[in-house]
């Protein structure tokens, strides 16, 4: 996953013995800098790219070795066009990055009331020395049908589990507070007429 690249400046320059390239982009909610410098010399040839923090310092994010793309690049001279140059290796810098700094997939995490929540499902469902194995098909089926999967903790110790409702349904959206507006309704696969109510 990756997030959306905005430019937001750029520099070039180029003499007779170094030329160098920046770009300032906003990454998702960060601003990230590029720079490459490629010198005479491999040894002063530099490649990394920036993320600036909270306190408006540039910290590395990632840079590549000048020993994958600088024999690849012309020799210095002030005809060098360095944002064309230098552009791909800028561009393989953002691309990292943007992975870098792409949000990890949120991973919900249970509370130890839920789990027992969990428990008494299956229990209530297949007696208290319930067992089931649920294979890859029960949860490709569950997903594609039906409304996705809310876990709500009421106030008073309760939880429902329930796939009949729509994300705007006010009982959801309320976190079991309201009362469902009854427009919640998921047609199933056994019975495409049923959410025209025929
Ligand atoms: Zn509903």
């Amino acid at each position: 996953m990756t997030a959306v690249i905005t430019q937001l400046d750029q520099t070039a320059d180029a003499t007779t013995t170094c030329y160098s390239y920046t770009r300032i982009v906003q990454v998702g909610e960060h601003i990230v800098s590029v720079a490459i410098d490629r010198d005479a010399c491999i040894d002063r040839s530099l490649a990394y790219v920036q993320l600036i923090d909270d306190q408006t310092r540039w910290k590395l994010l990632d840079d590549e070795p000048a020993t994958t793309w600088w024999d690849t690049t012309p020799t210095p001279s002030t005809h060098v066009d360095a944002a064309a140059v230098l552009g791909p290796v800028a561009n393989e810098l953002l691309r990292r990055a943007s992975t870098i700094l792409a949000p990890a997939p949120t991973t919900p995490t249970l509370s130890p009331h839920v789990l027992d929540a969990v428990s008494a499902l299956l229990a209530t469902m297949y007696g208290d020395n319930g067992d089931r194995r649920i294979t890859p098909d029960d949860i490709a089926w569950a997903t594609t049908y039906g409304g996705r999967l809310h876990v709500i903790e009421h106030d008073e110790g309760s939880v429902t589990f329930t796939k009949a409702h729509r994300e705007q349904c006010p009982f959801i959206t309320s976190s079991g507070k309201q009362d469902c507006d009854d427009d919640c309704d998921f047609e199933h696969p056994a019975d495409p007429q049923r959410r025209h109510g025929q």
